[in-house]
């Protein structure tokens, strides 16, 4: 059989956010209304997506050594995440320092830290010690890219399936994408790494053909409400979003990643993961904050097919 797991190599942060009525001026101070203190992270965010999918999830990531380091830990073993490959090294947990006003508007500093000290060596022995069970590799890159980028090769050469979310969107060297079976930007991220616009279908569709001309096997642009555009060398199929009511679009895209990687492992076909991936999107994206706004498998299943008596009624 089959290994039905899945690793993500990533980032983990602890999310500390201050929620005010406006942000402040440059050098000025204002009074807040509330603040969460949350796991976050890319990495995290995919690896509780996943386990939520009903996959066996490691994460291989590093945590320093502080109080926000039994805050995301506990928050990724209640969400089910194994943490046999989360390493502690010396100094802190990486933060998100995060700000809020009324209208949903923020501004964001991401302080690596810890995630800073994930590298090659502690990769290839996670991927080595969890191979039998492990069918996935998503990644992202909040983590440094060389070390993403030799996930990518290591997970490959390991027989994996891998996933790259490639966000936040930076420049990757040319050799890594036929490493990469599936790549998953949203439209900002395609436009940034391909040049390409995307503003619809058709700008989606030439941002697509970036990937594969480059080796990656299947690219899914990611659109927000307007669904995600799948495109192989065989195949281009548009699938339509799912109708919800949004209020915060925080962690769709790792939501989907996530998902859409869990439901690939437990052996679901590529565009039934999709639409699980989708369906946990859109869930997401109607709750408020990153990891508490990740949907769970019933919820995901129930939109999914709540859809589905729509369509046929
Ligand atoms: P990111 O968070 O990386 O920008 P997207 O916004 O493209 O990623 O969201 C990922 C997926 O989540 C989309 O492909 C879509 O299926 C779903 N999704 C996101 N926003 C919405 C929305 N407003 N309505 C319905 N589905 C959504």
């Amino acid at each position: 059989m089959e290994p039905t797991g899945v690793l993500v190599v990533g980032s983990i942060t602890a999310d500390v956010t201050a929620f005010s009525r406006r942000l402040p001026r440059r050098g000025e101070t204002v009074l807040g209304d509330d603040f969460t203190l949350v796991l976050g992270g890319k990495g995290a965010n995919q690896a509780v997506s996943a386990a939520h999918s009903g996959a066996p999830t490691w994460m291989a990531a590093c945590v320093g050594q502080d109080p926000f380091r039994d805050i995301v830990l506990s928050g990724l073993e209640t969400h089910g995440v194994t943490l046999t490959e989360v390493r502690t090294v010396e100094g802190r947990t990486g933060v998100a320092h995060i700000r809020v006003d009324a209208s949903g508007e923020n501004d964001i500093v991401i302080t690596p830290l810890a995630n800073a000290s994930l590298d090659e060596t502690m990769v290839t022995e996670s991927i080595e010690r969890v191979r039998d069970r492990v069918g996935v590799l998503l990644l992202q890159l909040e983590i440094r890219t060389e070390v993403a980028c030799h996930a990518a090769r290591a997970g490959a050469a390991a027989g994996l399936t891998v996933v790259l979310d490639p966000a936040p969107a930076q420049e990757l060297p040319d050799d890594v994408w036929p490493y990469l079976d599936v790549v998953t930007p949203n439209e900002s991220e395609a436009g940034v790494l391909t040049g390409v616009e995307v503003t619809d279908l058709e700008t989606a569709e030439q941002a697509a053909a970036w990937f594969l001309e480059r080796g990656a096997g299947h690219a899914i642009i990611t659109l927000g409400a307007g669904g995600a555009l799948s495109v192989t060398k065989e195949r281009t199929r548009h699938f339509p979003a799912y109708a919800v009511t949004p209020v915060d679009t925080t962690a769709a895209g790792d939501a989907f990643t996530g998902f859409f990687g869990g439901a690939l492992a437990t052996g679901l076909d590529v565009d039934t993961a999709i639409q699980y991936g989708m369906a946990a999107g859109a869930l997401a994206t109607t709750k408020a904050g990153a990891s508490p706004s990740l949907p769970g498998k019933d919820e995901v299943e129930a939109l999914i097919d709540n859809s589905m008596e729509g369509a046929t009624r």
